[in-house]
């Protein structure tokens, strides 16, 4: 399948199909790691749920000092969260896969919410349109593709 050859709206619309048929299948680990998250998530943002050595080496390792999105220092945008590429409320079995991860601030998470990757995208070019290469760049084709054959 060629990603890219696809407009958003079908992309969306085929990974949001493609995902709601997944959650029949929930097993008890993806539940345990959809709670482990709970445990891991924030950096130094705000709240104070998480916030594990694991994870602080985690983002340290995975970020620079500027968001990858906003491109802000996370010292002057909220710090630094440990957000998920797909939303683990519709993907509740990526909830602990690292390769779902990336580090961005806490304003654009906010932001980001529990939007759809390719929802994300087409609000980006809506609203971000300077940042959108950036955003397409962090595209998690590999997960996207996984989700064809769940
Ligand atoms: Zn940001």
């Amino acid at each position: 399948m060629n990603l890219d050859g696809k407009r958003l709206p079908e992309l969306f619309a085929l990974a949001d199909k493609i995902g709601k048929q997944r959650y029949h299948k929930l097993t008890r680990q993806d539940l345990e790691d959809y709670e482990k998250f709970n445990h891991w998530r924030y950096v130094n943002g705000e709240h104070d749920c998480g916030t594990t050595q694991e994870s602080r080496d985690w983002a340290r390792d995975n970020s620079d000092f500027h968001c990858p999105i906003c491109g802000v220092r996370f010292s002057e945008c909220g710090g630094r969260t440990i957000d998920h590429k797909l939303p683990r409320s519709q993907y509740p079995w990526l909830s602990m896969n690292f390769d779902n991860f990336w580090v961005i601030c806490k304003a654009c998470n906010d932001e980001k919410g529990e939007m759809h990757w390719f929802e994300y995208e087409h609000y980006m070019m809506k609203h971000h349109p300077d940042r959108l290469s950036g955003i397409k760049a962090a595209r998690p084709m590999k997960l996207l593709k996984s989700l064809k054959n769940p």
